[in-house]
């Protein structure tokens, strides 16, 4: 069977690519090895994400955000940042950045669920579902692509394989993509926690001696306890590899307990948890987000720290930015696996890269060291955060992926070129406002 474009891996990248292509005139086959509706899908689980501005323009875009939001999702208004033993803090707030929310958080299940119903609409797109990549074979004109399908084997051919099955990439290691990779040797336990205040859509960032620990405004869809209303959270916390063995084991009071002794009561008194999840954290990124007819996109190509919730929104940026180079190529009647283009989409994404993983990385690096001069250092810089409102638009806009080049689909704009001078001016905030953020979008044509 042959298709214009194979795309390895149903999560929220590759879910979200197919979706992004559905106008195209192209024949998609979507390959995943878990069935969506299985309780072993790792891909849409009980996780939050923070899905920043931008992302949620891109899915907009992309016809998915009303959707989502009827299956619940809960706006962030504030940002406040602090460290444990520390005296400096800044906050963020929504208002100040002239936008509804800085970001939403969403349920992995709820994304899940939004995306596979919209592809079950999309004519174009064919889901191949259970199928295991197995192995693939770049040639001159095309890749082989083998899979297990069903339980029996299955060879389709494309003009462009599409690398979006996570960290533990099939594709990277059949085509020899070489990584960058380095170790945190920290864990990321998440829970929902309940307090017995209001969250009042406000997340919380807070640097310990052990790791950093988030707490995300999380009201559950289709809530049954509406006395717990406004009052969960989802809990990220960073912990040492050495200490989440005992973090898990913990009876649900003492862990609370900890909790409480380690975050303090600024959101409250902690008064339920969930069970725990362990995610250990690496980071990573491919040297090339390209090779010949591969392109590289989501944890296929980086695994960051989930420290400020960025890992899916840079996901979605490359979502948005090769939908817009195979767009361009299409309309210029080209070969969609030339290696120029794909050229185009890897040199497009690594300042976004860079710049993400050096904000990821940094945050974490610079809270890890408990050297005296350095917590007056940070704390101090955290006061003259608060105080200064451009290092605070810089650091929301970064938050809402509203920095550098940005995608048409980021910017609200379909992903095909409607005239042949198009220069658009958008805003940081609403459509339709002006302010700050100016993109010039270089088109890749
Ligand atoms: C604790 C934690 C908190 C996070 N919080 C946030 C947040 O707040 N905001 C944010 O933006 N990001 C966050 N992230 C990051 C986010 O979860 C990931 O970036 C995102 O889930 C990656 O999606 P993906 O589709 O690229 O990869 P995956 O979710 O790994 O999906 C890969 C898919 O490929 C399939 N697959 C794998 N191998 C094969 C094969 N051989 N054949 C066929 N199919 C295959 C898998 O079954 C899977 O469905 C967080 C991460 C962690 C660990």
């Amino acid at each position: 069977m042959t298709y214009d474009i194979v795309i390895i891996g149903g999560g929220m990248a590759g879910a979200s690519l197919a979706l992004a292509l559905k106008d195209l005139p192209l024949s998609i086959a979507l390959v995943e090895v878990v069935p969506y509706d299985s309780a072993a899908q790792p891909a849409f689980d009980a996780r939050a994400i923070a899905l920043a501005a931008g992302s949620q323009r891109i899915l907009h875009s992309m016809g998915v955000w009303e959707a989502m939001a009827a299956r619940g999702v809960t706006p962030i208004e504030h940002i406040h940042v602090s460290e444990r033993g520390g005296f400096g803090s800044a906050h963020l707030a929504a208002t100040e950045e002239n936008v509804t929310a800085l970001g939403y958080v969403v349920e992995g299940r709820v994304i899940g669920a939004t995306l596979t119903a919209a592809l079950a609409q999309c004519a174009n797109v064919e889901l191949l579902c259970p199928a295991e990549l197995v192995a693939v074979q770049v040639e001159e004109d095309g890749v082989a692509v083998q899979l297990q399908h069903t339980g029996a084997p299955r060879t389709l051919r494309a003009r462009l394989l599409v690398a979006a099955d996570g960290g533990r990439s099939t594709v990277r290691e059949q085509v020899g993509a070489r990584t960058w990779e380095l170790g945190y040797g920290q864990t990321a336990v998440i829970a929902t926690v309940t307090t017995d205040r209001p969250h009042g859509n406000t997340a919380y960032e807070r640097f310990t001696d052990t790791g950093p620990l988030a707490l995300l405004p999380c009201d559950p869809p289709g809530d049954a306890d509406q006395a717990l209303r406004g009052r969960r959270w989802s809990l990220v916390w960073t912990a040492r590899d050495d200490q989440v063995d005992e973090l898990l084991a913990l009876p649900d009071e003492e862990f609370l307990q900890r909790l409480q002794q380690r975050f303090g009561y600024r959101a409250g008194r902690f008064l339920r948890t969930s069970e725990r999840q362990a995610y250990p954290l690496v980071l990573r990124f491919v040297r090339e987000a390209a090779s010949a007819r591969v392109a590289f996109i989501g944890n296929a190509a980086h695994a960051i720290h989930p420290v400020a919730g960025q890992g899916f929104n840079l996901g979605l940026r490359d979502v948005a930015a090769l939908a817009q180079v195979i767009a361009a190529a299409v309309a210029r009647g080209e070969d969609i696996g030339r290696m120029t283009a794909l050229q185009d989409y890897a040199r497009w994404r690594r300042p976004d890269y860079l710049r993400t993983a050096a904000f990821t990385d940094g945050l974490v690096r610079t809270y890890s060291n408990n050297l005296p001069p350095l917590k007056l250092a940070r704390n101090l810089g955290l006061l003259a955060l608060d105080a200064l409102p451009p290092a605070r638009h810089l650091l929301a806009r970064q938050a809402m992926g509203l920095i550098g080049h940005l995608p048409r689909l980021a910017c609200g704009l379909p992903l095909q070129v409607t005239s042949d001078k198009e220069e658009v001016r958008v805003t940081g905030g609403r459509f339709e406002q002006d302010c700050f953020v100016t993109c010039h979008l270089k088109l890749a044509t």
